[in-house]
């Protein structure tokens, strides 16, 4: 990791505002603004690695947060992080071309991380699960040697919503993301900033902006986590009957009330609120939600 360096504002040029004046882009931006406020997921003096995939999700993400950083009265910096996992045919050079024209400071971080899932997976076990613990020890491993004291990843509201249904349906337990959380290392603190943005609206930006969308090229592309695109079609149903239930689903990540639970643990311990206890909801049995196609790496 020690080799690779951080390209700073290759072109000295600042990011082209082409998509800034999209009546969406402001809602985006409008939505990522009020989820920092509401959890405090930016400070002065941050240093926040974005991680960028190449997917809608991830490109949404840095733009909103440097948009954010432009009009912010507080000072931050951020700078986007690539990690290849080495699959054939992915194209690094479109993302980095990305960071280029619009002047980010980034870093690419090529890996093995391919040769080591084909070596260690054992037939018939997933993917997913292996390549998604890879990228994030990576990401974690480049912003904590990038200075960084955060690490922003692009999960948003339907990533949050299916997580909870996911984990109710097939592990027992009531979790799903947190919007800010300390790493398990001690040193990085995660952030969502795009918890209130809904799925179909950062298809549409992306569309609108022409995002240049890479495909991942792992050998799983396109039938990953099939239990995830049910969760979306669960919901896409029910919400011909209950046009709110989305709302209501992200709603309740925040309106925790454990006593009427039946987790004795929590009954037990007097000093866990109804509220903190929304916070620290996390996920990390299940599959993170970049295991889908498109959004890949952010996680
Ligand atoms: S779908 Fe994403 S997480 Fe799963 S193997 Fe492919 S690149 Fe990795």
């Amino acid at each position: 990791m020690g080799g690779f360096k951080i390209v700073s504002d290759v072109e000295k040029s600042p990011p082209s505002a082409e998509w800034k004046d999209l009546p969406l882009f402001r809602k985006l931006r409008h939505g990522v603004g009020k989820a920092i406020g509401d959890f405090g997921l930016i400070e002065e003096g941050d240093r926040i690695a974005v991680a960028v995939s190449g997917g809608k999700d991830s490109y949404t993400l840095l733009l909103v947060l440097e948009e954010l950083r432009r009009r912010a009265p507080v000072s931050f910096e951020l700078i986007a992080v690539n990690i290849d996992s080495g699959y054939p045919g992915y194209r690094t050079d479109v993302i980095e071309g990305f960071f280029r024209k619009h002047g980010f400071s980034y870093r690419m971080v090529p890996t093995g991380h391919y040769a080591i899932i084909q070596e260690k997976r054992r037939p018939g076990s997933s993917y997913c699960a292996i390549c998604s613990r890879l990228k994030r020890g990576e990401l974690y491993e480049a912003a904590r040697t990038m200075g960084c004291n955060k690490l922003a990843l692009g999960h948003h509201q339907d990533d949050f919503i299916e997580t909870l249904l996911l984990n109710q349906f097939f592990v027992g337990s009531l979790k799903s993301m947190s919007a800010s959380m300390l790493a398990d290392n001690g040193i990085i603190t995660v952030i969502r900033p795009l918890v209130y943005l809904a799925e179909e609206d950062i298809i549409a930006f992306s569309r609108q902006a022409d995002l240049p969308v890479v495909c991942c090229c792992c050998p799983v592309c396109g039938t990953a986590d099939m239990q995830r695109k049910r969760m979306k079609r669960l919901l896409k149903e029910l919400q011909v009957d209950i046009p709110h239930v989305k709302n209501s689903l992200l709603k309740a990540l925040s309106n925790v009330h454990p006593r009427h639970l039946l987790d004795s643990s929590l009954r037990r311990d007097s000093t866990v609120t109804e509220k903190t206890s929304a916070l620290s909801l996390n996920s990390n049995l299940l599959p993170d939600p970049d295991s889908t196609v498109s959004q890949q790496i952010s996680d």
